[in-house]
């Protein structure tokens, strides 16, 4: 932590700006915009990128920006300083984990669960085809993941924290167990990363990877985060074997040679501008205590999942009520949960949906407080309750749900 310790929310939440009249519940999705961003961004614009130009390289320390940035986010999920690269996005950094993970083992199959994210799942398919070596991913619910361990398991590939119901696996435990079965581990920490307090290092993972516009609010198109364990590091191949992950990019040889440690897993040309922007909403990371934002969101939880179903007792909770088992968002399960989301937003509750039938609050303590929590469930009551959610208006599926 550098500077004065903040407060999470007392001392946070003047800290980002948010619209008059919304209650901003998809912080999990798209985090909010700290104040200090907009003059960051445009100071690497005009003193770095104008003034500077190709110098800025080195003047303004851009080549060294992603490995900079990996230590800030280091400290955020519990793993050692060196052990982060910055770069690219989360669907290309679980795929060059899960490449170096299967480049370690003989074993062939890949454990994942049906809880987890979509892209993760693809990008899994895309690499056993490109491999073509008769690898196979296996699905399990996510309750029976521990019980599928077993010594033919190559990599265990999940997400901490289910996108979709906001249930958590115990890291910990998992990683452990795996281990002694000789099961190399891989986590997405897309919904853990700013969430709750993360313990890479402690639990002994061997690859993790997470995105930073979600709860770390570094902005749309802000780059993903790969970690990789100490002990695989000079030794991990990264499949995505770019310039800049070369011993000598600027010696421009004609053959790859991987850098030494985590260096290696940076691909291209860094994202300078978005990283400028996560590294302005990191000031704010650095401040607080993740405890207490964990500490905080949990209150936050329970207070609205407790409001909620009083009020509607049509909508089912999806999440666990177990503190140790829930990430940091409250899902809840209802037919038209589209068209209730769609009405919900146009009186300023900005949550969302995921298919079939999950509308999703994100919980972020450093800009949400209990009052939000409170005027929420009264407009969700509001709208469940008078079936505002039928009108014609709230039925139309746009894009980006
Ligand atoms: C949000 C999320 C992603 C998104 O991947 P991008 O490549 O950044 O679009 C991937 N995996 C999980 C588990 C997520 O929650």
């Amino acid at each position: 932590m550098t500077g004065t310790r903040l407060r999470v929310y007392d001392d946070t939440r003047a800290l980002f700006h948010m619209p008059d009249g919304v209650i901003y519940l998809d912080g999990n999705s798209l985090g909010a915009l700290p104040l200090g961003v907009a003059e960051r961004v445009a100071r690497v614009i005009t003193a770095e990128w104008g003034d500077e130009l190709i110098r800025a390289w080195n003047s303004a320390g851009w080549y060294e920006q992603p490995r900079r940035v990996g230590n800030r986010i280091a400290a955020l999920i519990g793993a050692e300083q060196g052990s982060v690269m910055m770069g690219d996005t989360l669907s290309l950094k679980v795929y060059q984990a899960l490449a170096a993970a299967l480049d370690m083992t003989r074993r062939k199959v890949v454990l994942s669960d049906t809880g987890n994210f979509p892209t993760d799942l693809y990008m899994a398919e895309g690499l056993i085809a490109t491999l073509g070596r008769g690898h196979r991913l296996r699905l399990v619910a996510p309750e029976e993941v521990e019980a599928a361990l077993s010594e033919e398991i190559a990599v265990l590939y999940l997400t901490e924290v289910d996108y979709r119901t906001g249930r958590r696996h115990d890291m910990a435990a998992l990683t452990a167990k795996a281990r002694a079965l000789g099961i190399l581990t891989v986590w997405d920490l897309a919904h853990s990363a700013g969430a709750l307090p993360v313990d890479l290092a402690g639990a002994g993972a061997d690859f993790a990877a997470g995105c930073t516009y979600k709860f770390l609010n570094g902005g749309p198109g802000a780059p993903a985060f790969l970690y990789v364990a100490p002990w695989h590091a000079e030794v991990a191949r990264p499949a995505l074997s770019g310039w800049m992950g070369h011993a000598k990019p600027f010696a421009f040889d004609l053959g790859y040679r991987p850098a030494g440690g985590v260096e290696r897993m940076r691909v291209g040309t860094p994202p300078v501008l978005a990283m400028a922007a996560l590294e302005a909403s990191l000031d704010i990371w650095d401040r607080v205590d993740l405890g207490e934002v964990r500490a905080r969101s949990l209150r936050l939880g329970d207070l609205l999942i407790a409001e909620v179903e009083r009020r509607c007792p049509s909508l089912k909770l999806v999440t666990p009520r177990a503190h140790a088992q829930r990430g940091s968002q409250v899902s809840f399960a209802f037919a038209d949960g589209y068209a209730a989301m769609q009405a919900l937003i146009a009186r300023g509750v900005i949550g969302d949906f995921r298919s079939p039938d999950i509308m999703r609050f994100g919980i972020t303590p450093l800009y949400v407080g209990e009052a939000d929590m409170l005027r929420a469930a009264g407009i969700i009551e509001e709208v469940i309750a008078g079936e505002v959610w039928r009108r014609p208006e709230y039925q139309v599926v746009n894009a980006v749900t």
